[in-house]
Parts: C-alpha cells; structure tokens; sequence
C-alpha cells in the first residue's frame, strides 16, 4: 500500500491509499476516487514536501526558525552554555563589523584585507550570496534570553 496526498479542483486535500502508482491512476481515470469534502472526481496527487525542488530551497530559507522548550532537560541547558561559551569566544576573536559583515567578509576573501574572524550582522540574503561565492560563514545561535 503506498499513500498519497491528494488534491481536488477545488484545492481540498487529503490523504488516500492505493496498492500502487498504477493503481492510483486507474482509479482516478475512472472516477473512483473522489474528494470528501466536495465529492469532485477531479484529484490529482498534491505535491509531496520531502521532494521539494532543489531552486525553492531559498524561499525554505526564509521560514521560521524552529523553536525549542525543554526547560527540565540538563543536555539543553549544557548546550545553551556551550553556545554562551561561543558567543564570549567570537566575541573576543574576532571583530564586530556591523551591517558591513558582507562587505568585509568579501574583501577578506577577495585578499583586499588581512585574514581575520568578523561577526556582525548579515541578512539571509546576504549569507545566501556569501555561501554562493564560496565564502563561508555561519549564523551565530542565538540565546533564550537575546532580545533582536
Ligand atoms: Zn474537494
């Protein structure tokens, strides 16, 4: 049994199972599968999120980050320390640019600057591009208790 996730003209959708991909298609161009909100014959299967097209991946980057509670878990309160360590670590290291860390992340790149650690803030965007050009940065977590 395979399951699928369908869609009717009128952009209901819903689950069904069928014993195969043939199967699903007879069954439809029979009009045997049938929507059961509005009971149209009109499905067809609706797009499946694990296949997602490699060029949305951009617009995946710009959804919600994903959130956490666990207050009574020791691991977590571990590993927020393990992040406050990092974040006292980078900013000792390194230098804080500001909103010119694009910038300055290319000319240290390019060799128009000497190689040294930067933070500062960077957009999606901005980290989309970088990544893009083969210059590797990564976002610096934020802690529970960091306001914007
Ligand atoms: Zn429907």
């Amino acid at each position: 049994m395979i399951r699928y996730s369908l869609i009717c003209n009128k952009d209901h959708e819903f689950d069904g199972w069928f014993a195969g991909s043939d199967a699903f298609d007879k069954q439809v161009r029979r009009g045997l599968v049938d929507c059961p909100v509005c009971g149209s014959a009109k499905v067809q299967k609706a797009l499946m999120t694990p296949g997602v097209p490699v060029k949305s991946n951009r617009k995946a980057l710009a959804e919600p980050v994903k959130a956490l509670h666990a207050p009574a878990d020791p691991k977590v309160h571990e590993m927020i320390e393990m992040v406050r360590k990092l974040r006292e670590h980078v900013e000792t290291n390194a230098d804080y640019v500001g909103d010119r860390f694009a910038e300055e992340a290319r000319r240290i790149h390019y060799g128009e600057k000497d190689p040294r650690g930067i933070y500062g803030e960077a957009t999606i965007e901005d980290a989309v591009e970088l990544h893009e050009e083969g210059i590797d940065v990564l976002p610096l977590p934020k802690l529970p208790d960091e306001a914007n």
